[in-house]
């Protein structure tokens, strides 16, 4: 398309302030013209309480930006995609695999593009990682994913109930990093997850999976861990070791630093979605969210304490 895009914004919260609002301005080729939410109003911009209201009143709106909660992202992002607009997805891209595939099926039918951003693959190490590992053999991989729930996400009663995700919502960033750094298919073996009494979704996790080569895959999420917090993926491979931390945004090789750079990961999605747009493409890998339903659908549950948040 030529000229600049024309978006609106849906569920103006936390991840539109803080990262989507300042990633839009910085970039070219796209600009932020309307926010549908139902108790937030966006500054200098045409506000809508409802989706189907803003598409009514934006005719000449280009792009819809989803950023509500997951359990309700599949009926705003059905409703873009059959009003024309190009479509980006907060992650994960939806509550279920069937319903991100449907999403693909209709914007091919719309020919429109469909966005599925894992802001995690743009942290600052994790090209490098992922060129470092491409010509090495895989011999183990350990992720840690431990943060505090009661920092990151107060006042989010929706992360806690069915197809919120639980710890799988920052879960799912290290099963993004995963899958895009190591080139090989990976499977699912076997989980565990930790439900609190009072609670839908799981408060700690294990995983155990295994790289297509034999190689051996574990995680361990937790949202217990109160001081320091941890973001870590460590590959041992036939040619040394790799410790990505930060979230992907630190890189050590055999123990010796080589990137550390703050995170610029929504600028760099913007970007990407513009070119799609150009392109006419679609971009949506269900690769992390299949391995996250599949601990949901083989996870042995454990019960736990009731927790309040
Ligand atoms: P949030 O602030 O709790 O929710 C975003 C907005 O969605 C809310 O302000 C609300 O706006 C709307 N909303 C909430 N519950 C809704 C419901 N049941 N039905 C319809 N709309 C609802 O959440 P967030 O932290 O921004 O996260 C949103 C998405 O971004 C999640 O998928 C999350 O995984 C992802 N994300 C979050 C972060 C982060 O650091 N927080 C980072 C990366 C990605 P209105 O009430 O005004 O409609």
């Amino acid at each position: 398309m030529t000229g600049t895009i024309k978006a609106g914004l849906v569920g103006l919260g936390k991840i539109a302030r803080d990262q989507h609002l300042p990633a839009i301005r910085k970039t070219d080729g796209i600009e932020l013209v309307a926010v549908a939410s139902r108790n937030a109003q966006g500054e200098g911009l045409h506000n809508y309480g409802a989706l189907k209201d803003m598409l009514a009143g934006e005719l000449d709106l280009d792009a819809v930006i989803l950023c509500q909660p997951p359990q309700v992202r599949y009926e705003a992002a059905r409703q873009a995609l059959l009003a024309g607009k190009h479509v980006f997805l907060e992650k994960p891209p939806g509550a279920t695999v069937s319903e991100v595939e449907a999403l693909i099926d209709i914007a091919e039918r719309q020919g429109v593009t469909l966005y599925a951003s894992w802001h995690s693959r743009y942290a600052a190490a994790v090209g490098a990682a992922k060129s470092w590992l491409a010509t090495r053999a895989l011999k183990h991989v350990s992720i840690q994913w431990r943060e505090d729930v009661r920092h990151w996400h107060p006042g989010q009663p929706w992360i806690w109930e069915a197809g919120g995700f639980g710890v799988f919502d920052p879960g799912i960033n290290a099963l993004s990093i995963l899958t895009e750094i190591v080139s090989e298919p990976i499977a699912l073996l076997s989980a565990s997850l930790e439900v609190p009494a009072n609670k839908q979704a799981p408060i700690g996790a294990e995983l155990k999976m295994v790289a297509a080569s034999g190689a051996p895959i574990e995680a361990v999420f937790d949202w217990r861990q109160t001081g320091p917090q941890t973001w870590d993926i460590a590959i041992e491979t036939d040619g040394g070791s790799l410790l990505l931390s930060e979230g992907g945004n630190m890189l050590r090789l055999d123990g010796e630093v080589q990137v550390k750079a703050p995170d610029e990961e929504y600028p760099a999605m913007y970007r990407r979605f513009v070119r799609l747009i150009e392109d006419k493409a679609i971009d949506v890998d269900i690769a992390p969210l299949r391995l996250v339903a599949d601990a949901f659908l083989c996870g042995e549950h454990r019960a736990t304490a009731a927790f309040e948040d």
